[in-house]
């Protein structure tokens, strides 16, 4: 029987990123993944493919709606569907390839096939064929992720009714296609559907999108997308059920007065959240404890209740983000090796890949007020950017939350272009606990959409912006 330093179980960004680091500290490390697609499900049905049909969605949705105005007059584009998903498709494959090539690299040994605990050091990989393995590990990392959540008296039958897989892999454009759900999945999909033609209602429970984000930067969003891609959202709208027939989907809900009302569309993306992923993997054998949520309970040090057992990712507590669950691989791995790492889970900036994008990092105003924190804002929008103005993007604005005595950043929300790469500039500026006015004497190149940090910077110290 082989036998290993660490296993980890789930080769999603945050179990093949754990091995590798494993592996750099020289412990011989093995990675069990269910399918021979290794990535997990950002590299095969998340992150990366969401992004290729954003990218290509948009050149279409520029060819038609912005060439014209750029002086660029071309016949009217059609959208080839079949090779948008095939080029969607070797984006995907290789980034897996990718993956593959640094599992060799770093000596890490691979094992396609269900891992289950027999008990806490010997690990069971069932595979497809029908065969079963036995490996020996002294230490396991539970990295399995989640998988897509839906709603009592919903059945996703992946074919009307379907989930973010199933919405990467379409046949056809949809011509209604009706989202349960204003978050990051409804909006980055019916983006790209609306981009191309189909008509999007989003139909969501609360009184805003993306209801995790400062309350500004949906609201925003929300009017960009009635303006630009002719969204409809009906808020405050709790869906009851759904049915499908061969070619129709009826969605049952009840508006903000509770009057039942139905909306008749051809596809419906259920998109209300992901839970974690747990089956299979014979916790009950070893005694590791999950929540009421079903996320695997662990510690600051991301152990779980069971010695030299740890859990990272989509399947424990925080936000389910490839970087966060790529970190905790990192911090795990450290820690297993006797470092001292630490994650501030606090300046995770999370992104929506919509256009504008939405990007933030630190304390919303409404968690800052909660805090009785008193704090100063600063903002300032697109329009004003020279840069914005050449690219006909000025939808949008930055703002930064500084504290009010010390002038620290305390949080900054941006909405507009390229804000996705532009955040990074926040989460170093609160790294190293940078005040308003540090980042406000800082020279940003001209013209960039980076200005806009600059200059709401200003605005949160002094109110000062030069450019307003
Ligand atoms: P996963 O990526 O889910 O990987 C878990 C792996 O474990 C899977 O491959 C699974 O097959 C395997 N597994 C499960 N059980 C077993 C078992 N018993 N034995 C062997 N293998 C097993 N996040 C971002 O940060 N940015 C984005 O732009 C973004 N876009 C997204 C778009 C979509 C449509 C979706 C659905 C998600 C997106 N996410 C995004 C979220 C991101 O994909 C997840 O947060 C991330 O993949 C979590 O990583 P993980 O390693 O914890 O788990
Ligand atoms: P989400 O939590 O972002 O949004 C779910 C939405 O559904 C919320 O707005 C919620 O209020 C709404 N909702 C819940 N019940 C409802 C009901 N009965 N009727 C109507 N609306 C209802 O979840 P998601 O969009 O499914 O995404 C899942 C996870 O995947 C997220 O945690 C996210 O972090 C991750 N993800 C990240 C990215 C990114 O980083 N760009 C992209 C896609 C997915």
């Amino acid at each position: 029987m082989e036998k290993f330093d660490v296993t980890v179980i789930g080769a999603g960004p945050g179990g093949y990123v754990a091995a590798i680091r494993c592996a750099q500290l020289g412990m011989k490390t093995a990675l069990i993944e269910k399918y021979p697609s290794l990535g997990g499900t950002c590299l095969n049905v998340g992150c990366i493919p969401s992004k290729a049909l954003l990218d290509s969605s948009e050149h279409f949705h520029n060819a038609t709606h912005n060439f014209e105005a750029h002086g660029i007059e071309i016949k009217a584009p059609k959208v080839n569907l079949k090779q948008m998903i095939e080029r969607k498709r070797g984006v995907v494959k290789a980034t897996v390839d990718g993956i593959n090539y640094l599992m060799k690299k770093n000596k890490i040994t691979v094992y396609t096939g269900v891992g289950s605990f027999a008990d806490k050091t010997h690990i069971d990989i069932s595979k497809a064929d029908g065969s079963k393995e036995q490996i020996e590990s002294a230490k396991t990392i539970i990295a399995t992720g989640s998988k897509p959540s839906s709603l009592p008296g919903i059945e996703i039958d992946k074919k009307r009714i379907i989930t973010s897989t199933e919405a990467l892999e379409m046949t056809e454009i949809p011509k209604h296609l009706i989202i349960i759900g204003g978050g990051v999945i409804g909006l980055e999909l019916g983006s790209v559907y609306g981009r191309l033609g189909s008509k999007v209602t989003v139909v969501e429970f609360m009184d805003r999108i993306i209801p995790g984000m400062d309350a500004g930067l949906g609201k925003e969003l929300q009017r960009v997308l009635k303006k630009d891609l002719s969204f409809e959202f009906l808020m405050k709208h709790k869906v009851t059920g759904v049915k499908s027939t061969a070619k129709e989907v009826t969605v049952s809900a009840l508006n903000s007065k509770d009057e039942a009302i139905e909306i008749k569309g051809d596809y419906c993306l259920v998109a209300v959240g992901r839970k974690p992923y747990t089956e299979n993997l014979g916790l009950d054998k070893v005694g590791v404890k999950v929540d009421n949520r079903g996320r695997i309970e662990t510690d600051d040090h991301l152990r779980t209740n069971v010695e030299n057992i740890y859990a990272i990712g989509d399947v424990v507590k925080g936000a389910m983000l490839a970087h966060k669950a790529e970190e905790e691989g990192v911090f795990v791995a450290e820690y297993i090796a006797g470092q001292k790492p630490h994650i501030n889970y606090n300046l995770i900036p999370g992104v929506v890949y919509t256009w504008p994008e939405v990007a933030a990092v630190g304390f919303t105003e409404e968690q800052l007020k909660e805090q009785g924190r008193k704090y100063k804002t600063g903002s300032f929008p697109f329009k004003a950017s020279g840069r914005a103005r050449a690219s006909m993007d000025t939808d949008g604005f930055v703002k930064v939350l500084a504290d009010e005595a010390t002038d620290e950043i305390l949080g900054v929300h941006m909405i507009g272009p390229r804000v996705a790469d532009m955040i990074a500039e926040g989460v170093v500026a609160m790294e190293f606990r940078a005040s308003a006015e540090d980042i406000s004497r800082m020279s940003h190149a001209h013209p960039t959409f980076t200005e806009n940090m600059k200059e709401a910077c200003l605005d949160a110290t002094a109110k000062r912006p030069i450019h307003m």
